[in-house]
């Protein structure tokens, strides 16, 4: 790399001409600002108030790769290894589907309808990094939470982002889809799920910061069954939803009607179709009878 001299103003202007070429402008110097307040400890303000400011050759590298990482579409989440979900720093890596926004709404709704009751017991299916299990043990401490996976790599993300936040969620490993291995647990209050909803076909409309660094399982579907996941889940929630407890799950917008038919026909009541701040059918939820 070329830099005019080691001030900070020209090294983020020459980083951001190479970001340019593959990022919007906004995003370019938005991962820019990131790195620079991340490794370095600069800060936006720190650093438009001291465009002199010089960088040293340690300091320099430090932005060089992770500039590379980005240039190779690698999400700044993983190159951090961490990211914010819900107010908690949670780490991330391949392994683990980075936490979405739309997920911090669901659990939002969830915390909004159970606030006020007493202890609990919540099951997040598919926790992936934690952050759906841990956020709801935060807001609702009384609340006894476990979450499970079919990825032990996953789960030793969860149970790492577990002890970083001091909550106490156990974690444990289990294919939804082989209802052989299914172990039978105490029913519960409240089972959530954001299992994996993208279609192959839409597959070819995703950017390759997804497609080429998340994990596959935790996001794909076959076009064919697209609802493999609810449909198991529903299965699994017959004995082990207690009457009267609800079901959450994050959903395909494409698959707000069918969703509603699906819990409507396992019997739940109540279900309500909720959309997201983008204004998509993204949730759902349910309440199982007396
Ligand atoms: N919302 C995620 C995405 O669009 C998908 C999450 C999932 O498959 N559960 O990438």
């Amino acid at each position: 790399m070329n830099f005019k001299t080691n001030k900070i103003k020209d090294i983020r202007e020459t980083y951001l001409l190479e970001l340019n070429k593959i990022y919007t402008g906004n995003e370019a110097a938005s991962f820019l600002d990131h790195i620079l307040e991340h490794r370095l400890g600069i800060t936006r303000i720190q650093r438009a108030l001291n465009p002199e400011l010089r960088l040293s050759e340690s300091d320099m590298l430090k932005v060089h790769f992770d500039v590379k990482e980005l240039k190779k579409f690698r999400p700044i989440q993983y190159i951090f290894g961490e990211t914010v979900f819900f107010g908690l720093q949670l780490l991330v890596d391949e392994h683990v589907l980075i936490p979405r926004p739309e997920t911090e709404e669901l659990v939002l709704w969830i915390v909004g309808e159970h606030k006020n009751q007493g202890p609990l017991s919540i099951l997040d299916i598919g926790t992936g990094s934690g952050c759906i299990a841990l956020a709801l043990k935060k807001e609702l401490p009384l609340a006894t939470v476990q979450g499970c996976d079919v990825s032990a790599d996953a789960l030793k993300i969860a149970e790492k982002n577990a002890a970083a936040n001091n909550l106490t969620v156990s974690f444990f490993l289990m294919d939804m889809l082989k209802p052989d291995e299914w172990t039978r647990q105490p029913q519960f209050d409240v089972i959530v799920s954001n299992p994996p909803y993208v279609t192959n076909a839409e597959k070819q409309l995703m950017q390759p910061n997804v497609l080429n660094y998340e994990p596959a399982g935790a996001l794909f579907v076959s076009d064919e069954d697209p609802l493999v996941f609810y449909r198991s889940i529903l299965h699994f929630a017959e004995n082990q939803i207690r009457p009267g407890g609800k079901i959450y799950f994050e959903i395909n917008e494409r698959f707000g009607d069918q969703m509603i038919r699906l819990l409507t026909d396992a019997g739940y009541q109540n279900v309500e179709l909720r959309k997201d701040l983008s204004g998509k059918d993204r949730m759902i939820s349910g309440l199982k009878p007396f």
